[in-house]
């Protein structure tokens, strides 16, 4: 066969019942009343719930829906996936967590991690006795080409890639995640929790091709429901399924799953809202290269911008600080020295952001 023949197909190595953890393979999942029965019977008394009511002005007194039909059914149509394809989760963190635990024997396992990037990766890692392992993102934050067939050659159980990146705003190039893809025997999760500001489509239009890919979303940014904490992993049937298979049997509550439902059918709010976002983030991008003490202003894909303050970055985060405006300080993270994380905001805060760094420059 030749070598472009090989390169065109796709991961024969992968195969998921050897990636999941002996002890999940065996288990048998804790049964739930409402899985147990299903439909409207006139008297429910098989879940200890209380049939009086609910104290608090509304009405919470049975279990939710531990499948979450309805909010699956109608993200199927508009991400354009099956419902099986669908997990949905406490915020994406309850996801990446589910994710280590489902592939990673305490201990023993390993996973790859490419800072600078989100922490909660790592945390997952710590917090379940997983060994990380760290390639580092090359200054532009891209991955090295050396990197990638160190990934596709690597025993572990699961990659990170952060794309758009956090905190670099940056997407990873299409490629790096394909070849990572096409090679890589354990799972590759692409995390786009920022994809809805992205120019490029989503990795959920390649699922079909690739058995082993995770992509993570979430409610908590376009969406403006962080508060909410509900977050999307969308995948092959087989994996979704392992993680229904290990999730707490109500992890999405009956108020975010009706919340939820409400936020889809106001689609337009959404989109009205991520216009807005996007033109601020121009605004910004534009006008931030102007002062003194900006050096660098990192091209993004995402609602925030990384940039680059000289000679002291600390010390601009302490300006704005005292005029009551909180940012994210990198400084400490790998690559990012001297670097400043700002959130695009309303126009006013953005001009209040604005006007106090030329402050401090003047
Ligand atoms: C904000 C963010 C999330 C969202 O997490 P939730 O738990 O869904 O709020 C996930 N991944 C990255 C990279 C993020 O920046």
């Amino acid at each position: 066969m030749t070598n472009e023949k090989m390169k065109s197909l796709p991961s024969v190595m992968f195969d998921l019942d050897s990636l999941v953890r002996p002890n999940i393979r065996a288990m048998k999942p804790y049964s739930s009343a409402r899985d147990e029965f299903q439909g409207d019977a006139r008297v429910m008394l098989d879940a200890n719930e209380n049939s009086l009511g609910s104290a608090g002005p509304e009405r919470f007194n049975r279990y939710p829906d531990p499948h979450q039909r309805a909010v699956k059914a109608e993200l199927a149509q508009l991400k354009d996936v099956a419902p099986a394809q669908i997990f949905l989760g406490n915020g994406s963190d309850e996801a990446i967590d589910l994710l280590v635990r489902l592939t990673c024997t305490p201990g023993h396992d390993s996973i790859l991690i490419l800072p600078p990037t989100y922490g909660m990766y790592e945390v997952a890692a710590n917090l379940n006795d997983v060994r990380i392992e760290r390639l580092p993102l090359t200054p532009d934050f891209q991955i090295a080409p050396a990197d990638v067939a160190r990934i596709v050659a690597s025993e572990a159980k699961l990659v990170w890639l952060c794309s758009p990146n956090n905190p670099t705003g940056n997407l990873l190039h299409e490629e790096s995640i394909e070849e990572i893809l096409r090679g890589f025997r354990g799972l590759v999760v692409v995390d786009e929790a920022y994809a809805d500001f992205a120019a490029a489509p989503s990795w959920t239009t390649r699922l079909a091709e690739f058995p082993n890919l995770v992509v993570l979303q979430t409610f908590s940014k376009a969406w403006g429901l962080a508060g909410l904490r509900l977050g999307m992993a969308f995948a092959s049937p087989e994996i979704i399924g392992y993680l229904n298979k290990i999730k707490p049997p109500y992890n999405v509550s009956e108020a975010t799953q009706q919340h939820a439902l409400a936020a889809l059918h106001d689609a337009p709010r959404f989109e009205q809202m991520r216009q807005q976002l996007l033109l601020g983030r121009d605004w910004l991008a534009e006008r931030l290269p102007a002062i003194g003490i900006v050096e660098a202003v990192f091209p993004s894909d995402a609602n925030f911008l990384l940039v680059r303050f000289r000679p002291d970055a600390t010390a601009v985060y302490d300006y704005l600080l005292e005029k009551g405006i909180v940012v994210r300080n990198r400084t400490t993270q790998p690559g990012c020295a001297g670097t400043l994380r700002l959130t695009v905001g309303t126009e006013a805060e953005n001009e209040q952001l604005l006007q106090a760094l030329r402050e401090f420059t003047a």
